[in-house]
């Protein structure tokens, strides 16, 4: 009798132990201008169940069969519409975690294979509601660059990773999606001082966005050029320098940009998304046409590029290269992929590190971009009426200040070079830039 009761309790015990199949080990959050993010790493597959409660509000999730002793922490900082998370047992053998919201949100939440370094995971993506969505706030920027007569050109600016996404890390530590962020606001500020161009970032901190996703919003942006900046690992530590790629879709030019690409191609496992998405649309014969008019713009403006960067360091290769990146698959806005070096290599990764290289290097791709629009843009731009640097067609508005700090020359310079004795300009009449300040 006693004997039993002992077995009887061995038995529950064992039976509680198996119950608890899966253990939470971490939660981490990241708040994009879109959407909060959050992800419970788990050391294996579980059932959940997911509601939204009111006043105040606040998301919960049942996970079946979880150890409750499980104990995780919560950095308010950052964490966007997350104020606060509570865990706690339920029927046994459950966890409940109970997100409290600073705002109403729409959750949305699937689960996660192992993908390179992450294990299992469970995804919860919460969308404040009231929020413009990204389509309205590019579009506003491209309504105020629209709106002085002469249209800017635009430039989408896709930092490379981001937040569950590191990227290649260096031998000293540094994170590419930090980089690839802190390149592209450096870009952004360059594009955006220089005449005739508007950059718009697809994303501006540390969250991930999947790769269909980036040219999506460049699209929505109406970008007439879209550069994903990267600073990948090679295996070999020795390999320096910059390169850029374009699309292709046959194979690529050589195997470093096969595994590139491949590697590259992976980042969508760990942000969340199936990878070759809609594939079977880009292959329909009519978006091939768009697509092949696109990437002779493309290689236009790679050549450029790469061209300019040459005068801020090694490049890898003197030529551009060809692989098949999902995020250049944009079948209408010619797209280019800049590896700004390689961050396993210890002197690229200390270079990428400093602020005066970055600049350098976001100065190189906007004078590289800046020679592909004289040669390209199409009529009703600022490039279309400045094609040649030295000459300017004065507009409706200009005057002789605007027009010396737009070239950065001086008034009394323009004047002299154009005979001119007042500050009377017509619309129309062309004036001499004089070159060298
Ligand atoms: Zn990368």
């Amino acid at each position: 009798m006693r004997l039993t009761r002992i077995g009887a309790i061995i038995l529950l015990l064992l039976l509680q132990a198996d119950a608890w199949s899966g253990q939470v080990q971490n939660l981490r959050v990241w708040a994009g201008p879109d959407s909060t993010r959050a992800v419970l790493d788990l050391d294996g597959r579980v059932d959940y169940r997911l509601f939204t409660l009111d006043n105040p509000s606040r998301v919960v999730v049942d996970i079946s069969n979880v150890d409750p002793a499980t104990a995780f922490s919560f950095n308010p900082e950052h964490s966007g519409v997350i104020s606060g998370v509570r865990h706690g047992v339920r029927n046994g053998s459950d966890l409940r975690v109970v997100f409290d919201l600073d705002a109403k949100a729409r959750p949305q939440s699937f689960l996660l294979e192992p993908a390179g370094d992450h294990g299992h995971r469970l995804v919860i993506d919460l969308y404040p509601e009231n929020a413009a969505s990204p389509g309205e706030r590019v579009k506003q920027v491209v309504r105020s660059a629209a709106s002085n007569g002469e249209r800017d050109m635009i430039v989408a600016i896709d930092a490379g990773h981001g937040g569950e996404d590191p990227g290649a890390v260096g031998p000293g530590g540094t994170f590419e999606k930090e980089i690839t962020l802190a390149l592209a606001r450096e870009l952004t500020e360059r594009i955006n001082n220089a005449p005739g161009m508007r950059a718009v970032m697809i994303r501006t901190g540390d969250y991930y966005i999947p790769l269909a996703e980036r040219y999506n919003r460049a699209r929505q942006a109406r970008a007439d050029l879209f550069l994903s900046i990267h600073a990948d690992a090679f295996r070999d530590f020795r390999v320096r320098g910059s390169s850029v790629y374009v699309l292709s879709r046959s194979g690529a030019s050589s195997e470093a940009a096969r595994l590139l690409a491949k590697s590259e191609n992976k980042a969508d496992l760990v942000g969340g998304v199936k990878l070759d998405r809609g594939d079977d649309v880009l292959s329909s014969v009519l978006l091939d046409l768009s697509q092949s008019a696109a990437l002779e713009y493309s290689n236009s403006a790679a050549e450029s590029i790469l061209d300019q960067l040459g005068s801020v360091g090694r490049r890898h290769r003197n030529r551009v290269e060809r692989a098949n990146f999902v995020v250049l698959r944009s079948p209408d806005v010619p797209s280019v992929l800049i590896e700004v070096g390689f961050i396993s290599n210890p002197q690229d990764e200390q270079k990428l590190n400093t602020a005066g290289h970055r600049r350098q290097v976001a100065l190189a791709i906007t004078d590289g971009v800046e020679r592909h629009f004289r040669q390209t843009a199409p009529q009703g731009t600022w490039f279309a009426n400045n094609r040649n640097p030295s000459r300017h067609v004065v507009q409706r508005g200009d005057s002789l200040g605007k027009i010396a700090q737009k070239y950065q020359v001086s008034v009394s310079r323009l004047r002299q070079a154009n005979n001119l004795n007042g500050d009377v300009i017509h619309p129309g009449a062309e004036l001499v830039i004089p070159t060298g300040s």
